[in-house]
């Protein structure tokens, strides 16, 4: 695929997981919980000869009712949950001399590179889990706890624009109490065979809804799909948490765009945040090799290893090197954003409501049990 040559862990055999996941499907011993992550609902209309930056999110919901799921939800719930972990520990690194610049960690294929090329800089990312497996954590507690189902019945399926997705899922400190807290990642390409093998007629589904409880989100959760979204993102929170004013205008435009790297300063009532961008390893390697050696100024960095971010993902329809399909799906995510009701992750009123009744706060230690990590020197992938 055309990860190959962009994310290390591509190198592993791209697995198809579609027969599993109709198997839990069918199991009726087993409750099964299905995500959607961001980039995928402006690229899937592809598969079916919609133009690329169609906005399908509505006619993904239908497709995952109709083909059996018990709950379905959307990964981008679990995004506004990683701002509200990731912005807490931005703002607690910079008040306490903490490390930084803080890096995201989103992207599986980047958190494995830093592993394998800079272990000395292991305690720069942010100790955050990516958001479906936030999802997982949350789905097999809180949710199984409000819905009475025994954790061990549920099924957490990933729809994911990523091929390593897959082994991020395998990652011994992703799992709790040995289960993990995701079991089956499908990607953009496999989803789309599921539902041809349904027999649905896509793009004249209706409009659906996600279900209660892990399905609402902002459209700051949107924007993780692209290159630049999730440290806006972060901001949009980390903002109103840092200066206790209310953001007025959400878009930081200054932080969008395609180029390989990116900085923009942004302004915390007189304190500044220099903020650094990049898509692709050789460009994120360059911001790495600087941090290394004592040249970097940034304060948080957000690196993706797809060119485009997610939404050029390995497990995305593929695109051939087409520059405007990227372009078109990039478009797409921030409109979509931009037609949300609510556009700051703290916002979200399903996230309030987990941490009313279950989380406590950010970064208690519910939070530091459940939705973080942390990194390892690794020599073989
Ligand atoms: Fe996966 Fe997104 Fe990272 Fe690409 S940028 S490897 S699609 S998480």
């Amino acid at each position: 695929g055309q990860c190959v040559a962009v994310c290390p862990t591509a190198a592993l055999t791209e697995v198809n997981a579609t027969d599993k996941v109709w198997s839990a499907i069918e199991d009726k011993d087993k409750y099964v919980v299905a995500q959607i992550a961001p980039a995928i609902r402006v690229a899937l209309g592809e598969e079916f000869g919609m133009a690329p930056g169609t906005i399908v999110t509505g006619k993904i919901a239908t497709a995952m009712k109709r083909m059996g799921f018990d709950g379905v939800f959307d990964t981008d719930f679990a995004a506004d949950l990683t701002i509200m972990e990731e912005a807490s520990e931005l703002i607690h690194r910079l008040e306490n001399n903490g490390t930084l610049p803080m890096l995201t960690s989103c992207c599986p294929a980047w958190v494995k590179f830093i592993e394998h090329q800079f272990p000395e800089l292991l305690d720069i990312p942010s100790s955050c889990k990516s958001p479906h497996i936030m999802f997982g954590a949350i789905a097999k507690t809180y949710y199984a706890e409000k819905i009475g189902v025994d954790p061990d019945k549920i099924v957490v399926v990933s729809v994911m624009p990523c091929i390593a997705k897959k082994a991020e899922a395998e990652r011994p400190e992703l799992t709790k109490d040995e289960a993990n807290n995701v079991d089956l990642v499908v990607t953009t390409r496999e989803f789309a065979t599921m539902i041809k093998e349904a027999g649905m007629d896509f793009p004249n589904l209706p409009d659906g809804e996600f279900d209660k409880l892990m399905g609402e989100s902002t459209g700051a959760s949107v924007i993780f799909g692209t290159t630049g979204g999730v440290i806006e993102a972060a901001l949009r929170t980390a903002y109103e948490w840092a200066t206790g004013e209310t953001l007025e205008k959400v878009d930081f435009k200054q932080l969008r765009g395609l180029d390989g790297i990116r900085e923009a300063s942004v302004d915390l009532k007189g304190k500044e945040l220099k903020i650094g961008i990049a898509h692709g390893l050789g460009n994120a390697r360059r911001l790495l090799e600087d941090i290394r050696d004592g040249k970097s100024h940034y304060h948080a960095i957000e690196i993706m290893a797809c060119p485009g971010g997610c939404v050029g993902g390995g497990g995305q329809p593929y695109h051939h090197g087409d520059a405007s399909i990227v372009e078109a799906r990039h478009k797409a995510i921030y409109e979509e954003d931009a037609g949300k009701k609510l556009r700051k992750s703290h916002e979200n009123p399903e996230i309030i409501k987990l941490y009313d009744e279950f989380l406590g706060k950010p970064l208690g230690h519910k939070s530091h049990d459940l939705l973080h990590t942390h990194y390892e020197k690794r020599d073989r992938i």
